[in-house]
């Protein structure tokens, strides 16, 4: 199949490429995860992509994961997109790590949600370093949110942020890497397929990529939410 050769390609390329980086920043090769994000991908480059090597893939929206996130080969599924509280137990249900959380209430249904299915999940807070982010908690409350969250027994493993579309990516990167030494955790989860290269500079341990596996997304207005 054209469609998955191209995406094994992309990924074995991506790999290497990435290790080269990581170890031109005296990191080890390997360091660095790549979290395939499979927004608006059908089910297939999915399976395409696991069956490249990746191991952790991540969605956006809840109701496209219903129908590509079910019967996978073993991979940790991440969810990246907006936390909707009424949503918990079917983002729980269906995730392994929420790398979304940036507001305490968040935290607080996903672990009732965890609690009553019976399952462990992991959380990040997400940092708010982008003038064109709406969502995040603002980089000098990340601790403290990180705190509450350990306090209600939830397991935070680090922070996510997004990079702005334009403008200072190094200072936003800055004060995500910040961010995450005030946290702890083992994850820092930084950098998309435009800005990658410089995020691993600024220590992110896990990458979130798209475009650069699965090629060019429809239209936005097109995007089912
Ligand atoms: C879409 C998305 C990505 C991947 O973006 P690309 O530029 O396609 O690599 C990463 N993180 C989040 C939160 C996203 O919404």
């Amino acid at each position: 199949m054209a469609f998955a050769s191209t995406i094994g390609e992309r990924v074995a390329t991506l790999r290497a490429h990435v290790d080269r980086v990581a170890e031109a920043a005296g990191r080890p090769a390997g360091s660095v995860v790549i979290l395939g994000v499979t927004k608006t991908q059908p089910r297939d480059a999915v399976l395409a992509a696991i069956d490249a090597g990746l191991t952790n893939i991540g969605e956006n929206y809840l109701q496209e994961a219903r129908e590509k996130y079910v019967d996978l080969p073993p991979v940790t599924r991440h969810f990246i997109g907006h936390v909707q509280t009424n949503k918990a137990k079917a983002i729980v249900g269906l995730f392994d790590v929420v790398q979304s959380i940036d507001r305490l209430e968040a935290g607080l249904a996903i672990g009732k949600a965890a609690r009553a299915l019976g399952r462990t999940v992991r959380v990040l807070v997400q940092v708010n370093v982008s003038p064109s982010e709406r969502f995040g908690v603002a980089p000098a409350g990340a601790a403290q949110l990180a705190q509450a969250l350990r306090n209600e027994g939830l397991t935070v493993d680090g922070v996510m942020a997004i990079g702005p579309l334009e403008g200072d990516v190094d200072g936003a990167f800055a004060l995500a890497q910040e961010a995450f030494g005030a946290v702890g955790g083992t994850t820092l989860s930084l950098g998309m397929s435009a800005d990658w290269e410089r995020a691993i500079a600024f220590g992110s341990t896990m990458i979130r990529i798209g475009t650069a596996i699965f090629g060019a997304r429809p239209a936005p207005e097109r995007v089912t939410v």
